[in-house]
């Protein structure tokens, strides 16, 4: 007969290690099962390597979901605060960098460390480096086939976490055991993602690869004040991998370059002051040197400031500050920080995280469709939603 659990854990990432630890400290004899040889690897490398463990700032209106409502109950619940207790209670030094955003003084190893070493402390058994290739379901057990072994329990959770990069071990077995028990999953795409222009305007902006400024970057209704920086490729940097959520193919971005600065104003002030300068050297106080020599070269900034018309002033501040510009396409999975989209959240209750027409069946962190913002937010959602099916099983 199969090992046999109380619980057992697909996915020893971030959420998984949560639930895992919360569960067995519970009581509960839990399993917690990954196909990668090493424990919460997309922690290790998140935030450059200092893990952005979660953000001052949590509030639902920060995580896109089907179901804006369903987030609540579990960031209500573990909160911030509560691993912010977690975290120092290890001695883990933080700081405070931007933005409410809270990282590691020292390494994301050593939140990794915490949650490794929280769960073993509480019993949880873990396998590393084994592949899941079956799973079943009758009269109210699990079984789970590992390559070597069978194992069984009454309840299961999937933290496989979402698609994106593949080489880390990400993979869609999350959204195929959804399928597998008829749970639906909402459109996926890569989110947090830089995007990517046509070659024609890549023409005029690949000498910028590599500049960055402050912008204000909006798409359908919402807008981000972040940093932004022109790549080979196309646009990164804060701003845009956060627009990059609420963008679709054919929408574009309005961005304003310098949103501190009315430029126009800054323009018109140098025309009346010191009309023998050149546009570009008036811009350069307000963008990259580059940057304004680009705009005044496109725009038609070549003469004095002096004689510039009004209409052509208005043109060039438009350019930096009225900026419209049609990505076509995102980086993809390969270089993206999250998967949009997942298990639908109307199939689960948001106290428990169990799909609602399959008893025992549980799915939390980035496999479910609730997705954060840049800045720590997607952590806390799996801390969150970790500890929540921790307190249910
Ligand atoms: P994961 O942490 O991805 O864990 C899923 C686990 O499931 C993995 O260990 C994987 O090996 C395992 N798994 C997958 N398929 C199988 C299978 N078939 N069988 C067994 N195991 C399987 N978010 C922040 O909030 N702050 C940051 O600073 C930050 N930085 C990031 C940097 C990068 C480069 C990336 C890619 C992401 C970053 N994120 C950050 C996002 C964050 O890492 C994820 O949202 C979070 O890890 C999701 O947690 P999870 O437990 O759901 O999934």
């Amino acid at each position: 007969e199969a090992d046999r659990f109380d619980a057992i854990v697909i996915g020893a990432g971030a959420a998984g290690l949560m639930a895992a630890a919360t569960a067995a400290q519970r009581g509960r004899r839990v399993l917690l099962v990954d196909h990668a040889r090493n424990p919460g690897e997309k922690i290790r490398i998140s935030g450059g390597g200092r893990c952005n463990f979660t953000n001052l700032g949590v509030e639902p209106a920060r995580f896109l979901s089907g179901n804006p409502k369903f987030c609540i109950s579990a960031l209500k619940r573990y909160t911030q605060w509560d691993f912010i207790d977690l975290v120092t209670r290890h001695g883990i030094a933080w700081h405070e960098k931007t933005l409410g955003q809270l990282f590691c003084d020292g390494s994301a190893r050593q939140i990794v460390s915490m949650l490794v070493g929280e769960a073993q402390a509480a019993g949880v058994r873990l396998i590393l480096g084994r592949s899941v290739s079956d799973i079943t379901q009758s009269d109210g057990t699990y079984r789970v086939t590992l390559d070597g072994g069978t194992v069984s329990a009454p309840k299961l959770v999937v933290a496989c976490g979402g698609k994106s990069i593949p080489k880390m071990g990400a993979s869609s077995f999350g959204y195929e055991v959804a399928a597998r028990f008829g749970v639906p999953v909402t459109e996926t795409r890569p989110a947090l993602v830089p995007l990517t222009f046509a070659h024609q305007e890549l023409d005029h902006l690949k000498p910028l690869a590599g500049l960055s400024c402050p912008a204000r970057v909006g798409c359908n209704g919402t807008t981000f004040d972040e940093a932004l920086l022109f790549t080979h490729r196309g646009l990164s940097g804060p701003s845009i991998l956060q627009i990059s959520s609420y963008w679709r193919e054919g929408d574009s971005l309005r961005v304003q370059l310098a949103p501190e600065t009315d430029i126009a104003d800054a323009l018109r002030l140098a025309r009346s002051r010191r009309g023998g300068q050149m546009p570009a050297t008036v811009l350069s106080r307000i963008l990259p040197e580059r940057l304004a020599q680009h705009v005044c070269q496109r725009w038609g900034g070549t003469g004095r400031i002096g004689d510039q018309s009004e209409t052509q002033i208005t043109a060039l501040a438009d350019a930096a500050a009225n900026w419209v510009v049609t990505p076509v396409g995102s980086e993809g999975y390969r270089t993206a920080e999250v998967t949009l989209g997942g298990v639908d959240t109307d199939a689960l209750d948001s106290r428990t995280m169990e799909v609602r027409t399959v008893p025992g069946l549980h799915f939390i962190g980035e496999v479910v469709d609730v997705t954060g913002w840049l800045g720590g937010y997607n952590f806390q959602w799996a801390w969150s939603s970790g500890w929540a099916v921790g307190q249910a099983l």
